[in-house]
């Protein structure tokens, strides 16, 4: 992984135009040392009348660009996939997975194509190039993606970034006029997306659903070697790795409950291994609270429900489980030793419950603005079952709810309006702020200092679907501003901005109706 020169074997095309974009880091080989088995080379397919339709300053800081790089031609033929940059060495990743709980056999990058494996000093990022074309993974797809679902997966990246939560993140939107057939005819876009590794829980079931276990060798130390060295001085490192990410996984759910994120499509092949979230499809974030909520119209069985997310993340853990079996498992072992082995499994994904629950209180507690109590965990349980019960009842907004919680007073109801004021039941929020009060005031709570570290743990602003909603309808006038205001406000989230104070209003009454599914 030292070789800093981009791979010798890149396809490159003398009829490229214009001057390519220089980059300003070198490159590794990255996944394209792991060797043709695991990818495909191949050039982005061009996208006609590319425009930029807006960069991320944060994500282009990360790999050390100027924003300013974003308006030259190479930047948006570069990253349109209409020029391929020497620095890249474009290739499309082979997965399978499971989806909605099914074996789906052989997937893929339909439409994501690798540019690079960039080294920078914010770390190792691959450059993902997605709605890029047709890949020999696109299966009866067009490889293309909407300016709609990219829009929504750009905010979004920047936006859980900016929250404290494991994401991939969007360098960039290019668009395009060429149109694009969903539901009805829409327009194509690229984004650019970037994560230290986007292997997913499913790159491993492909390679174990083939009995290849030399190449699930090979990318299990790939992981190891490039993102989880530490797992290489355990006994087990293999089973190390499966403990790591189990745990990695726990956190990453335990922040999405925290936020009220749903992440809609939670298909081992959207689960990355570095315990990132992926793949933003049909997310969404809770407006009123549901704990059933379901933010996936195309998901009819609710599998991926609001209050589903950490039981589907444990369920595709034993999946990844399964599929890693067979690097400890001897060929032609017996039954005892291969009882032995799926104890090991076991032993690496059981810690999963006990960091999600203590990850789970941590946040919530904090949200809460108290301290551990002395009886640890447990004793924190009848307050908080309480209040998602009223939350859930009351289908409280739940943005709002946290954010206006930071400003009552643990003496006296004096502060209570605007959150009581989100309750249509006003006593049974008396009811349950009394007992939150006797714990402030058990706790000798500073309520300034309280409202400050509350304010820092809950947003004030949250990609709702609505305000998503908006930004795409101006961009499809091509009217871009609105995406660039909504990610810089987004980029601030527990903040103060009150030029900004509409998007952190109540969903409008059409919000009501929108509805998102896996199209895209
Ligand atoms: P998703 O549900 O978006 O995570 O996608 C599941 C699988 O379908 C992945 O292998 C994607 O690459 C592929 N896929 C989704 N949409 C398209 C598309 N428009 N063209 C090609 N492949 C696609
Ligand atoms: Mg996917």
């Amino acid at each position: 992984m030292s070789d800093t020169h981009p791979s010798q074997t890149t396809p490159r095309d003398a009829t490229d135009s214009g001057a390519t974009l220089s980059a300003p880091f070198p490159t590794m080989p990255g996944f394209a040392e792991l060797g043709e088995r695991f990818f495909t080379r191949l050039r982005p397919t061009p996208l006609p009348s590319a425009y930029l339709v807006s960069v991320a300053p944060d994500a282009a800081a990360l790999l050390g660009m100027p924003v300013e790089a974003a308006s030259e031609p190479a930047f948006i033929e570069a990253f349109a996939g209409n020029s391929v940059p020497d620095w890249a060495d474009p290739l499309a990743t082979v997965y399978s997975g499971h989806q909605f709980g099914v074996w789906a056999g052989q997937l893929g990058d339909g439409r994501a194509i690798r540019l690079a494996q960039a080294q920078t000093d914010t770390g190792p990022w691959e450059i993902q190039l997605k709605g890029a074309g047709l890949t020999p993974y696109s299966r009866m797809a067009d490889g293309r993606a909407v300016l709609r679902s990219s829009i929504r997966e750009y905010l979004c990246s920047e936006a859980m970034a900016a929250l404290g939560v494991p994401t991939t993140r969007a360098l960039s939107i290019i668009g395009s006029d060429a149109p694009v057939r969903r539901e009805t005819i829409e327009t194509a876009a690229v984004v650019t997306r970037l994560a230290p590794t986007f292997i997913r829980f499913g790159h491993f079931e492909h390679f174990a659903a083939h009995e290849d276990v030399a190449a699930l060798r090979q990318l299990a130390d790939f992981v190891i070697d490039n993102f989880m060295p530490a797992c290489r001085e355990a006994a087990q490192p293999y089973q190390a790795l499966l403990r790591e990410v189990s745990l990695r996984t726990a956190d990453m759910v335990a922040h999405w409950q925290a936020i009220g994120f749903c992440h809609g499509v939670m298909n081992t092949d959207n689960m990355s291994i570095l315990g990132l979230t992926v793949d933003y499809g049909p997310f969404g974030f809770l407006d009123a609270f549901d704990a059933n909520h379901i933010c996936n119209h195309s998901d009819t069985q609710g599998r991926y429900a609001y209050s589903q997310q950490p039981q589907v993340a444990f369920w595709n853990l034993h999946c990844l489980a399964q599929a890693l079996l067979p690097l400890w498992l001897e060929p032609g072992a017996d039954e005892a030793a291969r009882e032995a082995a799926v104890t090991q499994a076991r032993e690496a994904l059981d810690p999963f419950r006990d960091r999600y629950a203590s990850e789970f209180f941590r946040h919530y507690r904090a949200k809460l603005g108290l301290r551990m109590p002395t009886g640890g965990d447990k004793e924190d349980e009848p307050l908080l079952t309480s209040l998602f019960q009223l939350l859930h009842e009351q289908r409280v907004d739940y943005t709002l709810f946290w954010r206006n919680l930071a400003r009552i007073s643990s003496a006296d109801g004096s502060g209570d309006a605007p959150v009581r004021d989100l309750f249509l039941d006003r006593a049974a929020w008396d009811a349950w702020a009394e007992g939150y009060r006797n714990r402030l005031r058990a706790e000798q709570s500073d309520d300034a200092a309280r409202r400050i570290a509350m304010l820092a743990v809950n947003p004030k602003y949250v990609l709702r679907n609505h305000l998503a909603e908006i930004a795409i309808r101006h961009a499809r006038e091509k009217d871009f501003s609105e995406v660039d205001r909504l990610l810089a406000v987004l980029s601030r989230p527990f903040d103060e901005q009150p030029e900004a104070e509409a998007y952190a209003a109540l969903p409008p009454d059409w919000a009501g109706g929108l509805e998102v599914s896996c199209s895209s």
